[in-house]
């Protein structure tokens, strides 16, 4: 896919194609801490790249990048497709751009390749939003693991960081793993909801709520706008039961109508406020290294165990090693042991 078509901006494109091979890493950095939407659209072209060159040199415009990203502010929004989630960033972008800030709007949704309509991947989303200069959206890099999408989406929030997008709204659907991720790479998560309907028959899923800094009320407008004020009521109740964050905020309920523009900048209130509260508690710095080891700790995992399943040794062994496990002729710890010596011991004679 050329990187044309990779944006939505309608002002990237159809742009002078800017060659990967030609064009230094240097040449990229300069552009991107210039605030460059084509070079940092490219750049993450590369971060998305399979090809190792690509991704070498994606590796040196991070490290190059990453000592000018983290300024800013970066907000996780989830809710069930249809609850009005791009609606919301358009309106809440606004806000942000009429206050003078750049705003970067991302998205994860491992589920769907971005050819077959991921979210954000509908071009005449968001129409309003990216139109502007000030604006640089992206839709959700294809791919099926989460782990995998979830680095690339991490890294381009350092580009995009670093090219002055310091307002960061990174969307996600409310389905799957996919907000342990958002939540996990963001500093304010927020929960958008119908009005009406429990959790259960919004399919949201147990936790989700649990993990909310703000929860708001979408469509909160005509007809519904008593029943979002009795749903709001009800989630703030809710909300007592659960355990204090660590960040000392307590979760606020929000309504609002995205479509009229109605509430927005009491949301914008609400999260100006967690904001100069987690800062006052000196929450956000320990949060993003938190955060950073997490991902650490993950990467690590996960290409442990992708180098672990695709060892031929182990591949060959492993059916008659769960055999035996079946049949109880070896424990469980008995059988990973020994493929893990089998694993290991290759290591050592390649070493
Ligand atoms: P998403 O799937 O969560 O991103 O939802 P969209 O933003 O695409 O919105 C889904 C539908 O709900 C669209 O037809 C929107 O126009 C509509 N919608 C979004 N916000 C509101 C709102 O505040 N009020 C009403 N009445 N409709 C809305």
């Amino acid at each position: 896919m050329s990187d044309g078509d990779r944006n939505i901006n309608p002002a990237l494109r159809n742009r002078k194609r800017i060659h990967p091979e030609n064009t230094s890493t240097t040449e990229y950095v300069d552009k991107i801490l210039a605030g460059d939407r084509v070079f940092l659209s490219r750049a993450i072209t590369l971060i998305e790249s399979r090809q190792a060159k690509h991704q070498e040199q994606a590796q040196k415009i991070l490290t190059a990048c990453l000592p000018h990203s983290g300024r800013g502010i970066r907000i996780g929004i989830t809710g069930t497709p249809g609850v009005g989630k791009s609606t919301f960033i358009e309106a809440l972008g606004q806000v942000f751009l009429a206050e003078g800030k750049k705003v970067g709007v991302l998205a994860i949704d491992p589920s769907s390749p971005i050819s077959k309509g991921s979210i954000l991947g509908d071009k005449t989303r968001m129409a309003t939003l990216s139109r502007e200069e000030r604006a640089f959206i992206r839709p959700s890099p294809a791919g099926t693991s989460l782990g995998g999408v979830a680095q690339k989406t991490r890294e381009t929030i350092i580009l995009c960081e670093a090219a002055g997008f310091d307002h960061i709204l990174l969307e996600t659907v409310g389905v799957g793993q996919s907000e342990v991720a958002v939540h996990a790479m963001t500093d304010l998560f927020l929960l958008l909801l119908l009005p009406g309907a429990g959790d259960d028959l919004q399919g949201i899923k147990r936790g989700i709520v649990e993990m909310a800094d703000l929860l708001v009320i979408n469509k909160a407008e005509a007809e519904r706008e008593k029943l979002a004020r009795d749903t709001q009521r009800a989630y703030r109740n809710a909300l007592h039961l659960y355990p204090p964050k660590d960040s000392g905020w307590t979760p606020k309920v929000a309504a609002c109508s995205a479509l009229h523009n109605v509430g927005i900048p009491e949301v914008r209130a609400l999260i100006q406020a967690y904001f100069t509260q987690v800062r006052q508690h000196n929450y956000l710095v320990p949060k993003r290294r938190e955060q950073a080891l997490f991902w650490f700790q993950e990467t690590i995992e996960q290409q442990l165990q992708q180098l672990f399943q695709q060892d031929a040794s182990v591949q060959k062994v492993l059916p008659d090693i769960r055999q035996q496990v079946t049949d109880e002729a070896l424990t469980p710890f008995q059988g990973a042991r020994q493929l893990l010596d089998i694993f290991l011991q290759k290591k050592d004679r390649v070493e």
